[in-house]
This record gives C-alpha cells, structure tokens and sequence, in this order.
C-alpha cells in the first residue's frame, strides 16, 4: 500500500535543522503514527512522504513556508510589566495566549522594570527542515480514524499512554521542552506536524491526538 489520504503511516525520522543539527529523532520515542491527508503533520512532510510504501526512505527538505512559517515581528509583543500583577515574570517563561493568530504558545524574550516581551513565533518558525525518513508501515485508516482526524492504536483513541494535557511546548503530548518531529496535538506548536488545523504541533504519541485529540471520547 502507498501513502496516500485516507492511510495510517508509521514512519522513522532524525529532523535537523539547515546546519545539520538534529532536533528531533524518533529513536526518542519510538515510530510515530499519522493519518495521512489530515494535517497531523506538516505540510511539506506530509507532501514528501505521499506515494512511499513501507521500507522506503527518503530525505525532505522542508522550507519554513511548508513548516512551522516564517519568523514574523507581528508575534511580538510588548506588555506593561503590571499586567502580570503579583505573577512572577521570568525570561523563558511559556505560557498560552490568546493572540490575533489563535491560541499561540508566548515565551517571554525579556523583562525589566517597565515591560515584558512576548515572543509567539513557533521556536521552528523561519527554519528550512531536513527530514530523514524512514517508512515503517502504511495501512488504511480505521472509520473512527478518519473521523477523529488521528491514528488510534491500542485502546483506541488515546490509548496507551496518549496525550495528555501537558502544556508542552514542544508540541503535544512531548515532554516538556521537546521539540518533536512529525505529529501533532494540541493547539500549540510543535515541530512537525500536529493535530491543530491552525499551526502543526509535534508527535501523536501513542494513539495520537489531534483536532479532537486527546480527549475526544469515543
Ligand atoms: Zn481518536
């Protein structure tokens, strides 16, 4: 069977950036699962990988456009210190917002006695992603599948260890600070792909996330 919409895809990858860094690998967390044709992943990926069939291996190169976007200054933002009233302000700090853009992840750049800037670019936004992928599997999706819009696997929607309500910045059901490669969740962002229809987030995890993610009931 080929990629194409409608399949379930278990893929291999090592993500790099364009200096040959590498920022995500699965070797972390095992093969990840998607759902081909319903935006779990990143656009570019998900183009790259249709047609493959299991055993193929294949290196994508994604530019920003196709991935997390561009580095944009309209995402920046300056907030009277104040309006954190008696909060603790630290740079780093992440927190979700709500922005012009939808719910966005804002880290905070810097702090001092007047304001706090606020960062909502994607921490991949305006990176050309390399991708070497590895096709482990490809089967037709499941009805509930296609409804949910995500992979299930054992114990069907979320099972085994899903994903959860972590407010991780590196996308969706990752641990906290992993910038993971090609799946999804939430509404934040991720690395390579995500279950939002807005913004792709990083790595379905077991049994995947998703528009209704994890979370959804059935
Ligand atoms: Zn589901």
């Amino acid at each position: 069977m080929r990629v194409s919409k409608e399949t379930v895809v278990g893929i291999e990858y090592t993500l790099k950036d364009d200096k040959g860094n590498v920022l995500d690998a699965s070797t972390s967390h095992g093969p990840m699962e998607y759902l081909h044709g319903a935006s779990n992943i990143i656009p570019g990926l998900e183009q790259g990988l249709e047609g493959l069939t299991a055993g193929d291996t294949k290196t994508v190169v994604v530019q920003p456009v196709d991935a997390y976007g561009e580095y944009s200054d309209t995402l920046i933002q300056r907030v009277p210190i104040d309006r954190f009233g008696a909060n603790k302000v630290e740079v780093g700090m992440r927190f979700h917002a709500e922005t012009n853009l939808g719910m966005r992840v804002l880290v905070i750049r810097h702090v001092d006695e007047q304001e706090a800037v606020l960062d909502g670019n994607h921490e991949l936004a305006g990176k050309t992603l390399t991708f070497d992928v590895k096709v482990v599997s490809v089967r037709a999706a499941e009805l509930t599948e296609l409804a949910h819009g995500h992979p299930h696997q054992e114990g069907g929607c979320c099972g085994g260890g899903g994903c959860g309500s972590g407010e991780s910045e590196g996308g969706c059901c990752s641990s906290e600070g992993e910038a993971s490669a090609g799946g999804c969740c939430s509404t934040e962002g991720s690395s390579a792909g995500c279950c939002s229809a807005e913004e792709p987030a990083a790595q379905p995890k077991q049994g995947g996330c998703g528009n209704g993610g994890c979370g959804c009931s059935a």
